[in-house]
């Protein structure tokens, strides 16, 4: 049996039928970009996730560059920012002059809210969480040490649409969340897609200047913007997926509920999950000590997996120019070199779960 880690094709004939009636439907429409399916998204989409306000924006990177901007984070500020995430987090700040402070994580892969506060310096000026592979960092104490120092806070949503903590859903904790909708996301366009969330108006409202050139009226220019905007396209068949986000995200936790159940072995440990939070897995990440040798194993056996990530920000040659090297950051360093996904998509099999969990609790060395 062939199995990929995702499949991205089961997720759009599970609704094909809906996907194919809104494409014809903008398709005809003849209006392509900032139109009336990308204000009707932002208003689902921002009710759904309980803000007020959901801009939409070209990418997830996009969105944290729009963010970090926005809130006039850039030279000389220094933003706290979890070690182990995936880059574009901290191309988030980079890109507007500002400077990651990483530190490491805890052992759900959230930030280790624990090593915040000795990070901060007189030039922090934000926080930027990870809610990395569909879970919550532990919000709470985050929450509670942004306040105290008086710092802003930006969550970077892009694996967790949908996930909560404390009933609260990711995205709501912050100054302003922001979200990917990248097609292997839990919320995944047909294409590129972004978007923040925010209850500050003021926000809203200047990335919706940035997004477009920094007009908001047509060709009266209030600063130099961007242009990276949700097209029409992409926020109509989002509509579409959003009406069944929640459907499918509890068929993948049934999926993990059977690996965290079934899967069994001395040779990996499985994830856990943090008290108060609601898992949406957007990836299922086993951590194995013999890694390479069980990418082999299962990849012999037609299962394909993912490393998600290989090399820490830290270390990758983008970010040289910061000085870290190997040693700096011990456990994101481990992580690295340690965590596996293992397939986990909507529409999975019950033939292929049985054989993912089989073939991985026969693993032997
Ligand atoms: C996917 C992702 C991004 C970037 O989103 P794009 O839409 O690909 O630009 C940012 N942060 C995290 C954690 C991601 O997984």
């Amino acid at each position: 049996m062939e199995i990929m880690p995702n499949r991205l094709d089961r997720g759009f004939f599970a609704y094909q039928e809906e996907f194919e009636n809104k494409a014809l439907e903008v398709l005809r429409s003849g209006w392509y970009v900032l139109g009336k399916e990308v204000e009707a998204f932002e208003q689902e989409f921002a009710s759904y996730i309980g803000s007020k306000y959901c801009v939409g924006v070209a990418n997830g990177l996009d969105a944290l560059i729009l963010a970090f901007r926005a809130l006039g984070i850039g030279a000389g500020d220094e933003v706290i920012v979890q070690a182990n995430t995936y880059i574009a987090s901290v191309m988030g700040v980079t890109i507007n002059g500002a400077t990651p402070v990483f530190v490491e994580p805890d052992a759900q892969y959230g930030i280790d809210a624990s090593q915040i506060e000795q990070a901060i310096t007189d030039k922090t000026k934000a926080v930027l969480v990870v809610h990395l592979y569909g879970q919550a960092c532990e919000m709470d104490r985050v929450c509670e040490i942004c306040k105290k120092h008086n710092l802003k806070l930006v969550e970077d949503c892009a694996q967790s649409h949908g996930a909560t903590y404390k009933g609260r859903m990711t995205g709501t904790f912050g100054d302003i969340g922001c979200f990917s909708f990248y097609p292997s996301k839990n919320l995944g366009a047909f294409g590129d897609g972004g978007a923040i969330v925010t209850d500050d108006e003021a926000l809203a409202a200047e990335i919706k200047v940035l997004r477009n050139y920094g007009s908001e009226k047509r060709y009266y220019n209030k600063v130099v913007g961007v242009n990276s905007r949700l097209d029409e396209l992409q926020a109509g068949l989002l509509r579409v997926r959003l009406r069944h986000l929640d459907e499918l995200a509890r068929e993948k936790q049934d999926i993990a509920q059977r690996y965290l159940n079934e899967l069994k072995s001395p040779y990996f440990t499985l994830p856990t999950i943090r008290e108060g939070a609601e898992h949406i897995w957007h990836q299922f990440v086993i951590y194995a000590e013999h890694r390479q040798q069980l990418i082999d194993y299962l990849k012999e056996r037609g299962i394909g997996t993912i490393i998600h990530y290989p090399i820490p920000p830290h270390l990758s040659q983008a970010y040289a120019y910061l000085g870290h090297q190997t040693g700096d950051f011990p456990i994101t360093e481990t992580y690295a070199e340690h965590v596996l996904s293992i397939p986990m998509y909507n529409g999975m099999t019950a033939e292929e779960l049985q054989y993912v969990i089989e073939t991985l609790n026969a693993f032997e060395i």
